[in-house]
């Protein structure tokens, strides 16, 4: 039996950097808190709180903090009232996150109705329509079905949408208006760990996959190995592993989300090959 992690997997770019940007404040700094948790990921939260590193909704939250904006971004209003409060604002938004701000605010500039294929209510999302007011969020083709459309339409997507779902909206908006733009703003880092994850998966005969219930990315890489692997299980940690997913299996294959740390991929492999051995 083999126990196989996906080439690519776990913590990208942009939380790597953020997490590095918190540690660095948390050591240098008595009041440092988070504006929402860091990153849909409740153990590194948690590991954050145990050094310090508090979670506050508001920046009403807290008094004369260090206050971080994490790597999902936040409308621009958010970050003014922040420093109207006296907060020292330290922005760890992920760099192509900050691109998706440009483009949707370039877009409604040029005179565009904005859409942003993306997932309603995500804090992403929230903060990308913050960057340009009126736009609609689209999570299916089913939702612009019947809708009057704009001429000119231009479109960007939340960094961690699948192409699928990016091809089926272009696809219908395409025959629908007549001045359509689209600029692909999903994040390579996301891309790589779905196809790595859907190869891997069409070779195991058990998956499992790390990360935050509440990491949309993490949920997206659960839903492409169960295409291909029914046997596919989403855990937070290690504690939730079952023997019994792994009997009778010659491949498990292992994938996480852009916000689960490597050493947490690591934590898991090793449970697992002491579960099999
Ligand atoms: S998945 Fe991409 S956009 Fe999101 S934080 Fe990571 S590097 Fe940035």
């Amino acid at each position: 039996m083999s126990v196989t992690i996906a080439e690519f997997a776990g913590a990208c770019f942009g939380v790597e950097r953020a997490l590095d940007i918190v540690l660095e404040q948390a050591e240098q700094k008595a009041n440092v808190v988070t504006l929402g948790p860091l990153i849909h990921n409740p153990k590194v939260v948690a590991d954050l709180d145990a050094k310090g590193v508090r979670v506050v909704k508001d920046p009403e939250d807290t008094d004369d903090a260090t206050l971080i904006v994490r790597t999902h971004g936040v409308v621009p209003q958010i970050i003014d009232r922040a420093r109207a409060l006296g907060h020292d604002v330290v922005d760890a938004t992920c760099p192509y996150v900050k691109k998706v701000h440009l483009a949707a605010s370039r877009l409604k500039s040029e005179g565009y109705q904005v859409i942003i294929v993306g997932e309603g209510g995500h804090p992403e999302v929230e903060g990308i329509v913050g960057h340009a007011e009126g736009a609609w969020v689209v999570g299916s083709v089913a939702e612009l079905e019947g809708k009057r459309l704009p001429k000119k339409v231009g479109v960007v997507v939340q960094t961690t949408q699948s192409q699928e779902l990016l091809c089926e909206v272009v696809s219908y908006l395409c025959t629908h208006c007549e001045n359509l733009k689209v600029i692909n703003t999903i994040c390579q880092a996301t891309s790589e760990r779905q196809a790595a994850a859907k190869k891997l998966a069409s070779d195991c005969d058990c998956m499992v996959v790390i990360g935050g219930k509440n990491s949309a990315n993490t949920t997206r890489l659960y839903e492409i190995c169960l295409q291909s692997c029914t046997n596919t299980h989403h855990i937070e940690t290690s504690d939730e592993l079952r023997v019994e997913w792994f009997k009778g299996c010659n491949r498990i294959g292992i994938t996480a989300g852009a916000s689960t740390p490597q050493k947490h991929i690591q934590i898991v492999k090793s449970a697992i090959d002491n579960l099999v051995a």
